[in-house]
């Protein structure tokens, strides 16, 4: 089947790629610029010094990413997660949300933050209409917090966490990037946490992404190898999956348990197969595929005027060249090749 959009039925004004999947979630990484400097996310020397950043004018402006969400949704886009860099340090983050609630058909909007500003912003969020976020942290050890993000904030993350579930979200997640010999010995303190908070506690695969270094086969982890680990704790018991799981397997570690865990394994299994999503840069290029450097540049065709029609064009052809999978195994297996593109401006 050829990417559509299939109005021959109410209910189908559905984006369709080749591979039959339907497409109905979007990413706005809103800002390349961050807070932390993670060393899964910015090479060895970027963690140094302050790395270039796009220009206020390189990144689209609130009206744009409004007329292009509002044109997304019409065509069949019903979840959008806003996600940078650090989207809560985008000024004016919050009216822009307000913004994005107002479209009738947006049904779900979600953030990705790493929580520095969460304790400030967590009710704004809400009252402007994100229902849930993920927090992205990888240890409970402020100490080590401090290695791997480069900035010793460890207990503003953990405030805005708390504050995150006082002022209630229907969900908050925690983004975990297991990683050998730098935060595996976590992974138990990891699922107690999801024991005793009301918190989804999610192992993140990591991928050879970006210009990061770090990445290698001794650092990687399997979500299998952490679901083994996992065994000695006691018993995992699979939860039905929901759609607001993603491409997460959620299990809950005893009956009693307040919360949940979740494996995300993009390397080991991917979820190719399901995905429905497409991702708009910071810098407002449109792509199809995380892992995959193609891009469809839709500032310049915004700033060449184009009408609406030209802004729903870009997203039939960024969905008509979606890739059927990422095959990062087999190109890391023939050239050892990652995906050059930079998390900061794509937004994971
Ligand atoms: N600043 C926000 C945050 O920290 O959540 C949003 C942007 S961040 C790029 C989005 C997510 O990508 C985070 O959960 C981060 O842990 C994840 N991420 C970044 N680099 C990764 C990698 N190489 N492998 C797996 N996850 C990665």
């Amino acid at each position: 089947m050829n990417s559509e959009i299939a109005s021959s039925h109410p209910a189908a004004h559905q984006l369709v790629d080749t591979f039959s999947r339907s497409i109905s979630y979007l990413r706005l990484s809103l800002t390349d610029r961050c807070n932390l400097r993670c060393m899964y996310c910015v090479t060895e020397e970027e963690s140094n010094q302050c790395p270039p950043k796009l220009q206020h004018h390189d990144l689209l402006s609130y009206e744009e990413l409004l007329r292009v969400v509002g044109v997304a949704v019409e065509m069949g886009i019903t979840k959008l997660r806003l996600t940078g860099g650090e989207p809560l340090l985008r000024r004016g983050v919050i009216d822009f949300i307000r913004q994005l609630g107002a479209l009738d058909k947006l049904t779900d909007i979600r953030l990705t933050t790493n929580g520095v500003l969460l304790e400030k912003y967590a009710a704004d969020l809400l009252a402007a209409g994100v229902s849930k976020v993920n927090v992205s942290l990888d240890t409970l050890q402020p100490r080590r917090f401090a290695k791997i993000t480069g900035v010793d904030c460890h207990r503003q993350v953990w405030r805005g966490i708390e504050k995150a579930l006082e002022v209630g979200f229907a969900s908050v997640k925690i983004n975990v990037v297991a990683m050998r010999h730098i935060n595996d010995d976590e992974i138990k303190d990891f699922v107690r946490l999801s024991r005793t908070m009301p918190l989804q506690i999610r192992f993140i695969e990591f991928m050879p992404i970006g210009r990061s270094t770090r990445w290698n086969d001794e650092t990687f982890i399997s979500a299998d190898e952490i679901r083994t680990r996992l065994a000695q704790f006691g018993e995992l018991l699979s939860l039905e999956r929901r759609l607001s799981d993603g491409p997460a397997q959620v299990f809950r570690l005893g009956e009693d348990a307040l919360g949940s865990i979740g494996f995300i394994s993009p390397v080991s299994h991917h979820f190719c197969d399901e995905c429905n999503r497409l991702r708009l840069t910071s810098a407002g290029a449109l792509r199809s595929c995380l892992l995959h450097d193609d891009e469809i540049d839709l500032k310049a065709i915004l700033r060449g005027g184009c009408d609406d029609q030209g802004i729903s064009q870009a997203f039939l052809d960024a969905i008509r060249n979606k890739p059927k999978g990422h095959q990062l195994e087999e190109r890391l297996r023939d050239s050892g090749a990652n995906c050059h593109g930079q998390m900061s401006r794509i937004g994971g």
